[in-house]
């Protein structure tokens, strides 16, 4: 008897960028077949073996989808759940456990996660599931919709920044650490994080061009506020001390 192939990712077409997953979990065989499965139905997997690691992992690099492993050996699955909820409000939350007790499914679906599966599940019901959800999931899409901040348009897939009409002109390195503020709007982010996606991944260094930078973005958008014709809402960067920022809308 032959095994039906599951149907390709059609919402996956070539001219866009593959989904990013990331799978969170322990186990060596589900991992594994988690991370082939998912690279075979179109998409980008990252595996990360540890709650620890899966929370560094989100803070580098911005994912759609999270498959989590409820039983971990270093972090509570639910706790994690919720974080990951909390920091990435758009972030698709897939819970995969081992328990399928109704409590800790509806304490899962509590926590944050958007759905569960049960284990053992099969390959072809959790990609029906990805494409079900990531149809009705648009922002979850990796074509990044325009941040809406007041009068302040900022447009991470066509990189333009816009205040009502007229264009922002911004340097590189200003415009990537307003978009990674806005995607963050009303949130504390920290020095860490924004070297981190702004900079380098692995940068330790001293972080005094971050200083730099956001004075210089500063500088602008005071300056696009002042020569701007009409009166124009823009946000405010507010500095916490021994942190880092917030970008208040
Ligand atoms: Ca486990």
């Amino acid at each position: 008897m032959r095994t039906p192939t599951p149907p390709p990712d059609h919402h996956l077409g070539s001219d866009r960028a593959r989904v990013r997953v990331l799978i969170v979990e322990d186990d060596d065989t589900i991992g594994r077949h988690l991370e082939t499965g998912l690279t075979g139905g179109g998409y980008a997997p990252t595996w990360s073996r540890t709650g620890t690691g899966a929370l560094t992992e989100a803070e580098r690099t911005r994912y759609e989808v999270v498959l989590l492993d409820l039983g971990l050996p270093d972090a509570d699955g639910l706790d994690l759940a919720r974080r990951l909820r909390t920091r990435y409000p758009n972030l698709l939350i897939i819970i995969l456990t081992a328990r399928d007790t109704e409590i800790d499914v509806v304490a899962g679906l509590d926590a944050g996660a958007d759905d569960y599966l049960v284990k053992p599940f099969s390959l072809t019901v959790l990609l029906a599931r990805l494409r079900a959800h990531l149809r009705r999931h648009p922002a979850a899409s990796p074509q990044e919709q325009p941040l809406r901040l007041g009068d302040l348009t900022v447009d991470p897939a066509a990189r333009r920044c816009l205040l009502g009409e007229q264009e922002l002109t911004l340097r590189p390195k200003e415009f990537d650490l307003l978009t990674v503020l806005a995607r963050h709007a009303d949130t504390a982010v920290s020095r860490e994080t924004l070297m981190a996606q702004v900079w380098d991944e692995n940068w330790f260094g001293p972080t005094k061009t971050l200083d730099v930078t956001m004075a210089s973005l500063r500088r602008r958008l005071t300056e696009a506020e002042t020569t701007a014709r009409a009166s124009v809402r823009l946000p405010r960067i507010t500095t916490l001390r021994g942190h880092g920022y917030r970008l208040e809308t």
